[in-house]
């Protein structure tokens, strides 16, 4: 009998095998390298494998090596920030801006000087003024951002919070250790459910650096609860800082006809700092709509502060992110924020266009139903808080099968009692055709 390790192909013989698939010639070597010594390691092991075989196995493999690559999805889940899938789309004036800026750009450099000038002029002076604070400045994010304000301004001396806002943001972002990162020392007052300025007051001392306010964001308490207003810890006498992270940039949304159900007792940055704050941290794309940011906002010697920190170098953000976000600043300055920013789109479309959409899709797959449905803003944003929404059901044995088969296509849908759901209020509208393929191709499958 012959060896039939001697079967094996050769990495030119997978490679020729492997086709006309879209990824640089080192990464497919790579591909069939490896797959000839696993199937070598099959064989030693008493596995029977086939030359044809080992040529699929690795054309598998690099057809999942391409898609799993960084691009663009349609996500129908209805959650509309949805940190997995890249939280906010960027609209088209946000991407213009982005382009532009891809070139040369007057990032650090004043055009009437011809002198050195500083990215935080850009985005960071454009959201002050959309929140009514005297300076601001953009970090990587908002997790960036708190750690910049409490290794500025905390560092070797004490944090006030309260022990019902010590809360775990999600993806590793837990406030004590974040304090303890810092270097700043963690003094928790009060209960779970129950804080009063009382107890914040009780705890000032000479080494406090400030009284921290954390927006409980993803989680929610409900019941006997209470935690004190910004202004009555204001009036203490002790900098105030609110790290918000989600919330609304001014409560009132003077960008909206009228503020619907959803958003309400959502904190708004602008009266946060109205009411005493002296700074406040947000997200640039929960918060705004934007992208990955985060946002120091608030009394100008407190920002400073923070811009001059040696951490505020490693964690300052890009021209790509400040262009992004000095054009969504505009959108807002502007009131145009419906129009601009995707986000807005989608959470203020009337349910009626998201229903002719999806008579339209199911005109279509005539197997699928339009369904009432209830999206989410996500990212942490409005926790319990539901948007009403319709969506496109289709009934499915076996629901796990169909998803997968929907991801093959960039698609991400939900699985709800025994249906596929696609729901429309995440999905942009020209993406629709897409989701409607993806069905036909469903429903032609089985
Ligand atoms: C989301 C959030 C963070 C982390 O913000 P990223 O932008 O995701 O880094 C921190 N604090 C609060 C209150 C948040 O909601």
């Amino acid at each position: 009998m012959t060896d039939p390790r001697r079967a094996l192909p050769s990495v030119e013989q997978v490679l020729v095998g492997l086709g006309a698939i879209d990824l640089p010639q080192a990464l497919l070597t790579e591909i069939a390298r490896r797959t000839i010594d696993d199937a070598r390691t099959s064989i030693e092991e008493g596995c029977a494998i086939s030359r044809s075989e080992v040529i699929e196995i690795a054309r598998v493999s690099a057809t999942s090596t391409a898609r799993e690559l960084l691009g663009p999805m349609i996500n129908a889940t209805g959650v509309l920030l949805h940190t997995n899938l890249g939280r906010a789309p960027l609209g088209e004036r946000a991407l213009a801006a982005v382009t532009g800026s891809a070139s040369y750009a007057n990032l650090e450099y004043k055009l009437e000087t011809g002198k050195r000038g500083s990215r935080h002029d850009h985005a960071g002076h454009l959201l002050a003024m959309a929140v009514g604070a005297e300076a601001a400045i953009v970090v990587n994010n908002n997790a960036a951002a708190v750690m910049l304000v409490l290794g500025a301004l905390a560092r070797d001396s004490e944090v006030v919070v309260s022990r019902g806002e010590l809360v775990e943001i999600g993806g590793g972002f837990r406030v004590p250790d974040v304090l303890r990162e810092s270097g700043a020392k963690l003094i928790e007052v009060g209960t779970t459910n129950r804080t009063r300025a009382a107890d914040f007051l009780g705890a000032k001392s000479p080494a406090t650096a400030m009284f921290l306010r954390v927006h409980a964001s993803n989680y929610r308490m409900i019941g006997f609860t209470e935690q004190p207003a910004i202004t009555e810890l204001a009036e203490t006498g002790i900098d105030v800082v609110v790290d918000a992270g989600s919330g609304l940039l001014d409560s009132t949304t003077p960008w909206l006809d009228a503020p619907p159900s959803w958003l309400s007792d959502e904190p708004g940055i602008r009266q946060c700092l109205t009411d005493g704050a002296a700074l406040v941290t947000f997200s640039g794309d929960k918060l705004l709509g934007g992208p990955q940011a985060g946002v120091i906002a608030g009394r100008r010697d407190l920002v400073e502060a923070c811009a001059r920190h040696p951490l505020a170098r490693a964690l300052r953000a890009d021209k790509l992110t400040l262009s992004a976000l000095q054009s969504v600043a505009l959108s807002y300055l502007r009131g145009s924020v419906v129009e601009d920013i995707p986000f807005w789109q989608m959470a203020s479309a009337p349910l009626s266009e998201l229903r002719n959409r999806a008579e339209a899709i199911t005109a279509r797959v005539p197997s699928a139903k339009v369904i009432d449905s209830h999206a989410a803003a996500g990212g942490g944003s409005l926790p319990g808080l539901t948007i009403p929404s319709i969506a496109v059901a289709l009934a499915t044995d076996n629901v796990d099968a169909a998803l997968a088969q929907l991801r093959e296509r960039r698609i991400v849908a939900i699985a709800r009692d025994h249906a596929l759901v696609a729901d429309l209020r995440s999905v942009n509208g020209q993406c629709d055709a897409a989701l409607a393929d993806a069905l036909v191709a469903l429903t032609t499958s089985r």
